[in-house]
């Protein structure tokens, strides 16, 4: 049987990965339009920073592929699937043949418009791949910058901005809710966060956004929704997530925020599987490496007719990775004690120390572990699942 991956990303290494763990006859091809082999997007602040090279960011050589006998073929696009024929095209013209198709082909960076023609200014970057890291490199070198102006004080946001204040004078962050991280944190522990990254040198703007770019041929400055100028040498928009659909959409498969996937990631198509941050399943779209591997398995473990369990995600969970100061969130929103729950916290401030976490009928369902010392694994094995309330006492105050 004939296979062939688009994207090798996390998902579409795992997929692979894993289908050559259990088949070892499977006839596997792998294209990405990146030049690189598998690598680590959570580095890439760090290879902005100037902290690792680019070997250091690979976690598969180029060797590992033929190693497998799997066809690794990069710097190629696909841009056409032949549903009837069952056969994709690539941008120069090349078609080839498949019996299951996968298309694990990401998300792009969602960006402000901030009307032409000031949208084209040099200085204007987001941060997805190793080649968008080249660039930054490269122009913070040659400007040299001395400033750079974050938008989005998300994870992504926040970490960049931490390893670009090692090479910068100044990093501002600016986040249009009124605290930073809304999707995981409530107020009190986000002020808690903060006052610790501004310790560290960050500087943030929140309630607001950035309305234009101002400048000549590269950036000058920034103009905010609220009438402020703003001077700086670089803009980094981490907005968060667009999943890329339009292959699928090209080729008629159901699409809307992503492509659509059932729960054993099969699209509109049978024989055309999806997986990672391009799917939408019951209308979510995930953009976390977690759920990337767990949706690449359920497709790998369909593929290989293994007749898995219906797709059940995960809790969502994600981990701020700045030194000094750890951070683990499970579920969605603050955790806010509404009727039917339990909420468990501990504070103490020397150490930017602050837990919450919440149990609704038994079940562990949201945790917020700021600072030393939380058992972030024993809350991280228990998310989804049914806890013993005296144990998860204990833990939080431990
Ligand atoms: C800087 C950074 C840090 C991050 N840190 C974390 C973190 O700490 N924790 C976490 O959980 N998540 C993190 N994420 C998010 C995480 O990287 C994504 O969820 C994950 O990469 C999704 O994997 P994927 O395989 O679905 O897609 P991607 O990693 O986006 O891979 C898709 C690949 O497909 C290729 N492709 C697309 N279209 C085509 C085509 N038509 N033809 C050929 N190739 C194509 C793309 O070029 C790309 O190489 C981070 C993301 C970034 C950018």
């Amino acid at each position: 049987m004939k296979v062939i991956i688009v994207g090798n990303g996390v998902a579409g290494q795992t997929l692979a990965e894993t289908i050559r763990r259990n088949n070892k006859e499977m006839d596997i091809t792998l294209f990405t339009e990146e030049s690189h082999p598998y690598y680590s997007r959570i580095l890439l602040p760090h290879f902005v920073a100037g902290n690792r090279t680019l070997e250091n960011l690979y976690v598969r050589k180029k060797e590992w592929y033929s190693d497998q006998s799997i066809r690794f073929i990069n710097a190629t696009k696909i841009t056409k699937i032949d549903l009837g024929e069952k056969k994709i095209s690539s941008a120069e013209g090349d078609s080839f043949p498949y019996d299951k198709l996968v298309l694990s082909v990401g998300s792009s960076p969602r960006k402000l418009d901030f009307g032409n023609p000031n949208v084209n200014l040099q200085g204007n970057f987001a941060l997805r791949s190793i080649s968008d890291a080249e660039q930054i490199q490269h122009y913070a070198k040659k400007k040299p910058v001395k400033r750079a102006f974050i938008v989005g004080g998300g994870l992504l946001g926040i970490e960049l901005g931490f390893h670009l204040r090692k090479m910068v004078d100044q990093v501002q962050i600016c986040e249009i809710a009124p605290y930073l991280l809304p999707r995981q944190l409530d107020r009190e522990t986000s002020k808690i966060l903060q006052t610790y990254l501004e310790d560290q040198g960050l500087q943030f703007i929140l309630g607001d956004s950035v309305e234009k770019i101002l400048g000549n041929n590269s950036l000058e400055a920034i103009r905010l929704q609220s009438g402020k100028e703003i001077e700086t040498d670089m803009i980094l928009q981490q907005l968060g997530i667009i999943p890329n659909t339009e292959l699928a959409q090209e080729s008629r498969l159901n699409s809307q925020k992503g492509i659509i996937v059932n729960e054993f990631m099969q699209t509109s198509d049978r024989d055309v599987y999806a997986a990672g941050d391009c799917i939408q399943f019951e209308d979510k779209i995930w953009g976390i490496i977690p759920a990337s591997i767990e949706q690449a398995k359920q497709a790998a473990a369909h593929i290989l007719n293994e007749n898995p369990e219906p797709y059940t995600p995960s809790i969502w969970n994600t981990r701020l990775k700045v030194a000094g100061i750890d951070l683990t969130c499970i579920g969605l929103s603050s955790p806010e004690a509404e009727e039917g729950a339990t909420l468990y916290e501990y504070r103490r401030q020397d150490t930017y120390t602050c837990r919450k976490v919440i149990i609704r009928d038994n079940v562990l369902t949201n945790a917020i572990l700021l600072g030393p010392g939380a058992d972030s694994k024993f809350f991280l094995k228990k998310a989804g699942k049914e806890v013993d309330p005296q144990e998860v006492k204990e833990k939080v105050k431990e």
